[in-house]
C-alpha cells in the first residue's frame, strides 16, 4: 500500500468505515480488480460530501465506486482512496410540473431497484432501467439507456459536491448527456461528485407498468448472457451494432484464459471463472483489432478502465 497520509487516514475514519487493502474484485460485477489502498464506506448523502471534501482538502486522488457494473479495475487494484458510495435515499413525490412527479434519489441508490418501487407506487418514467444494475450515479455519468429510455429522458437536475466540499445543482442540460457519456465522462468535472439526482416521472397505472417490466425482463433474458460482465463493452458505432461486428470477426464465444466473448450476446465478456483485467483486455483489443483491420471501424470501449496501469 502506498502511503497515505494518517492525518488524513484519521479524518475518514471519523466521517466513515474505512478498511486498507480492500480487495476490489469483489466489489465489481466483472469479479475483478486487485487491492484498494483505501476504501470508504459512505452510508448517505452527507457522508459522501465529507468524504470527498477530506480527499480534496489533501490533495489526495480518490475514485467513486457506485454498484463496479460498469468497471474493469486494474489487477494491480486502486491507488489512493476508493469511496463506495451507498447513499441510497429516496424523497418523494416533493414537487408537481404539470401533472408529473419528482423524486430526488440519492447517488447510491439501485436505479433498477428505484424503477420497480416507481412503476409499483405508478410512476412512469424509468421503466427501462430495471434490468440495469448500476447505481443512479453511474446511470447520469454513463447516461445510462435501454429500450428507447435513457436518463436524459428522465433526469431534471443533480446536487453535486464541488472540490472544496460546496454544495449546488447543476440542469441536466448541463451534463452533456449523449450516447453512454456525459461531461463526467469526458473529465469536465474532476474531483467533483453527485449527490443525488431529480427525476420527473408521469403518474400511470401500476398494473401496466408491471407487465411492461415483465416484456422488458424476457427480452433481456432471450438477448443477455447471465454470469459477470461489465454489460457491454463497446459502443455500438453509427452504422453497425458492436455485437455484429464482433460476430462478424469470427470472435463469438472465443476464450482468454477464464474470459469469454459472450456465445449470446458478443458484446459481452464473461468471467467464467478467475479472470484477471489482463485476460479481459487481451480480448478488448483482439476485438479492437479485428474489427478495424475487416470494417476500417474504430470500437470504442464503453465500460471505464480504473486503477493503476489501466487508465
Ligand atoms: C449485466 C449488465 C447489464 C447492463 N445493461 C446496461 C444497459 O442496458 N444500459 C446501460 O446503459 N448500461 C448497462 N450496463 C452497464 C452499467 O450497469 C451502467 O453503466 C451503470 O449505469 C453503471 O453504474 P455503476 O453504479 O455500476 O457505476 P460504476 O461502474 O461503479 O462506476 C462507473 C463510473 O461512474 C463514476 N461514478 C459512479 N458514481 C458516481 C457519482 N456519484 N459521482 C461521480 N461519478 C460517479 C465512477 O467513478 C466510474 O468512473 C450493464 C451492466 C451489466 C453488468
Amino acid at each position: 500500500m502506498e502511503t497515505i497520509d494518517r492525518d488524513l487516514l484519521e479524518d475518514l475514519r471519523r466521517v466513515a468505515e474505512v478498511r486498507l487493502n480492500e480487495p476490489i474484485a469483489r466489489h465489481t460485477t466483472f469479479g475483478i480488480g486487485g487491492p484498494a489502498d483505501v476504501y470508504v464506506i459512505a452510508q448517505n448523502a452527507d457522508e459522501l460530501r465529507r468524504l470527498v471534501a477530506l480527499c480534496n482538502r489533501s490533495q489526495t486522488p480518490f475514485f467513486i465506486l457506485g454498484a463496479g457494473s460498469n468497471v474493469l479495475v486494474s489487477d494491480k487494484g486502486i491507488r489512493g482512496v476508493t469511496i463506495e458510495n451507498r447513499a441510497r435515499g429516496l424523497d418523494g413525490p416533493m414537487d408537481n410540473l404539470n401533472g408529473s412527479a419528482v423524486f430526488r434519489a440519492e447517488s447510491g441508490a439501485s436505479i433498477a431497484a428505484l424503477a420497480r418501487y416507481l412503476c409499483r407506487k405508478g410512476f412512469a418514467g424509468l421503466e427501462w432501467a430495471g434490468g440495469i444494475p448500476g447505481t443512479i450515479g453511474g446511470a447520469v455519468v454513463y447516461n445510462a439507456g435501454a429500450y428507447d429510455g435513457s436518463m436524459a429522458t428522465v433526469l431534471k437536475s443533480v446536487q453535486m459536491v464541488s472540490k472544496d466540499g460546496l454544495q449546488y445543482e447543476l440542469a441536466v442540460e448541463e451534463l452533456g448527456l449523449a450516447y453512454r457519456e456525459s461531461a463526467f465522462t469526458r473529465k469536465l468535472f474532476e474531483g467533483h461528485v453527485i449527490l443525488s439526482a431529480d427525476l420527473v416521472l408521469q403518474p400511470a397505472d401500476p398494473d401496466e407498468l408491471a407487465q411492461r417490466l415483465v416484456e422488458l425482463d424476457s427480452n433481456r433474458q432471450a438477448s443477455q448472457p447471465r454470469g459477470r460482465s461489465a454489460g457491454s463493452i463497446f459502443k455500438n458505432t453509427r452504422e453497425y451494432p458492436a455485437w455484429w461486428l464482433i460476430d462478424q470477426v469470427g470472435l463469438r464465444g472465443h476464450r482468454h484464459r477464464d474470459a469469454e466473448i459472450s456465445t449470446k450476446h458478443p458484446n459481452f465478456i464473461l468471467n467464467v471463472g478467475r479472470a484477471t483485467a489482463m485476460d479481459v483486455m487481451a480480448l478488448i483489443e483482439l476485438a479492437r483489432e479485428r474489427v478495424e483491420e475487416e470494417f476500417s471501424v474504430k470500437l470504442l470501449p464503453e465500460v471505464a478502465f480504473v486503477g493503476e496501469d489501466l487508465q
